[in-house]
């Protein structure tokens, strides 16, 4: 699976790929999209990106850089073969397997859905294709006593060792707890890519120690409609963030704090979309439109956002997206925001 096969999501996926370039791997991720916005094609081409040995840098287009898609290790992850890659997904007693079902008895049918779905199948269309229509598929135990033992085994080929991880909701409190171990301490060159909907039945300590990457929901007038929303808002934030004036300060969280839940909830998501274009302009001259009607403004503040901050930036707004979420107190929430901002804004 290559990036230029994915439908949209180019700031993202050029995000993903100046970071791996980089060298700034985060050992967790979260990918989290409606599955209709290919997050699963997305962790696929992610990590056959990572493995590969010979990657492409576009000079033109609007990829910046691909898997070359013929290496030994491109080829590996493309038919999901690589030694090294293991799957983890929801699964449940099917006609072959009768009594304690796991991801290890399952890793066959979950390839070949993958590979006839390339990446873009449904919940519903893997229950089907197990033939369980009906039952509670589920990660449990057995699966994260499947990780850990993974997790134990040497690196094949001594490259990355990477746990997909799809579905994580669907993990019991059992199999949760023993991911969060694994995710307290992380092994070197080991990737947990997890991928799914939304965070709302996940644990809040696993959402904490993980990387969130968001898709973009692949509809522009959403986009435009935010935009007319919130632009002078965020603006007038960020602006205040970059100074960061006290008294300025409180009285702007007051004004965050006074939108309703789902206004704060879209604020954030269009600041976090926002955020990925202002730094898709610094890293690789996208130009982006803040829309501040400060034209000196709109040319200074995307070069704030750098390799150096984006993920501090992304992990405080998706933070504060999930407290929102979780009817944290929206002033606290806003403040302890702004000072991660304006910290993280320092460090360009
Ligand atoms: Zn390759």
């Amino acid at each position: 699976m290559q990036f230029k096969d994915i439908v949209g999501q180019r700031d993202v996926i050029n995000r993903l790929t100046e970071i791996i370039d980089s060298g700034r791997v985060s050992h967790a991720q979260l990918l989290l999209g409606d599955e209709r916005d290919g997050s699963l094609a997305l962790a696929w081409a992610y990590m056959q990106y990572l493995c590969c040995s010979n990657r492409v840098h576009h000079a033109e287009g609007d990829l910046r850089a691909d898997s070359c898609g013929e290496c030994p290790e491109c080829k590996k992850i493309a038919q999901l073969m690589h030694p090294d890659l293991h799957l983890i997904f929801p699964n449940a007693t099917t006609d072959r397997v009768k009594s304690n079902p796991s991801c290890a008895e399952f890793q066959q049918e979950f390839r070949d859905f993958l590979l006839s779905q390339q990446g873009l199948g449904s919940l519903d269309a893997w229950y089907a294709h197990l033939g369980i229509d009906n039952k509670q598929a589920m990660i449990r135990e057995l699966d994260a006593a499947y990780i850990v033992q993974t997790l134990g085994m040497k690196s094949y080929e001594g490259g990355w060792r990477m746990l997909l991880v799809w579905r994580p909701s669907k993990m019991n409190n059992a199999a949760a707890n023993e991911l969060l171990k694994t995710l307290e301490e992380p092994l070197p060159r080991t990737l947990i890519l997890m991928v799914d909907e939304d965070t709302e039945d996940m644990l809040p300590t696993i959402i904490s120690r993980v990387q969130i990457v968001r898709l973009k929901a692949e509809s522009t007038d959403r986009r435009r409609e935010n935009a007319a929303l919130f632009a002078p808002l965020l603006v007038e934030w960020l602006r205040m963030l970059f100074k960061l004036r006290m008294k300025d300060l409180s009285a702007q969280v007051e004004k965050l704090a006074a939108l309703g839940r789902e206004q704060q909830k879209q604020f954030l998501g269009y600041a976090l979309e926002v955020m990925q274009e202002c730094f898709m302009q610094s890293a690789a001259g996208q130009r982006c439109n803040l829309g501040s009607g400060d034209e000196k403004f709109d040319a200074m503040f995307p070069n704030m956002i750098t390799v150096n901050n984006i993920e501090l930036i992304n992990d405080a707004l998706n933070e504060a997206l999930f407290a929102v979420g979780r009817n944290a107190y929206g002033k606290i929430v806003f403040m302890e925001l702004s000072f991660r901002i304006s910290k993280a804004l320092k460090k360009r």
